[in-house]
């Protein structure tokens, strides 16, 4: 089941070797599921990618990879840090409200809490954290894509007021702004966000994940 997606997007102007030369180097698996996963959420695209958009899902369904091939992303990371690819980087996705022409959207399982501590209807999706592992895998492919280009990570609160935790703290300390300062990728400034959405606020950036 292991593999890597080929076909990579023109637009992206992605290499098929330094893909898999860089993804061994750091050991991050990619399973490809994009045969499994709905063609009817793909769109072609009409100008060039630039920028990572992350996710929370708000729930889990444990760790079986294909539990999720139905959920609208470029990329999901389960529990214990499996990554699936479910759709082509060439195709455009509706995940990111108007982020989505410019986008790779990276969904991460779990309902993940506030700045405030607060989980989003406990009862029905539960309390989830980020694990280590979810961290190391978000970090290896977003190192993996700023090597193919991609020069901002955006959340999806940036683009519509009905995320406001969405990735939410946990996701925005440990990778995005790891991405930030290790890889020199841009959110877009501290008031950056478009249409409805909202800036990424101060807490997120200092969160501490283990409090
Ligand atoms: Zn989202």
């Amino acid at each position: 089941m292991l593999a890597f997606a080929v076909g990579l997007s023109p637009v992206l102007a992605f290499g098929v070797a330094a893909w898999w030369a860089h993804a061994r180097s750091t050991r991050l698996e990619i399973v490809n599921l994009c045969a499994a996963a709905p063609a009817s959420k793909r769109s072609s695209r009409q100008q060039p990618v630039d920028a990572v958009v992350l996710h929370q899902m708000a729930f889990s369904r444990g760790n079986d990879l294909l539990c999720y091939r139905k959920v609208t992303a470029h990329f999901v990371i389960t529990p214990n840090g499996s990554v699936a690819q479910l759709h082509p980087l060439s195709a455009r996705l509706s995940s990111s409200h108007g982020f989505n022409s410019r986008s790779v959207a990276i969904e991460f399982a779990g309902n993940l809490r506030s700045a405030n501590g607060n989980w989003w209807r406990p009862e029905s999706y539960g309390r989830d954290t980020l694990t280590t592992e979810q961290i190391e895998a978000g970090r290896k492919l977003l190192a993996l894509l700023e090597r193919q280009g991609i020069r901002f990570v955006l959340g999806h609160r940036q683009s519509d007021a009905d995320r406001g935790n969405d990735p939410g703290p946990e996701i925005w300390s440990s990778v995005a702004q790891w991405g930030i300062e290790k890889l020199k990728l841009s959110d877009g400034g501290p008031e950056f966000a478009i249409d409805t959405g909202r800036p990424i606020p101060d807490s997120w950036r200092s969160f501490d994940i283990n409090a």
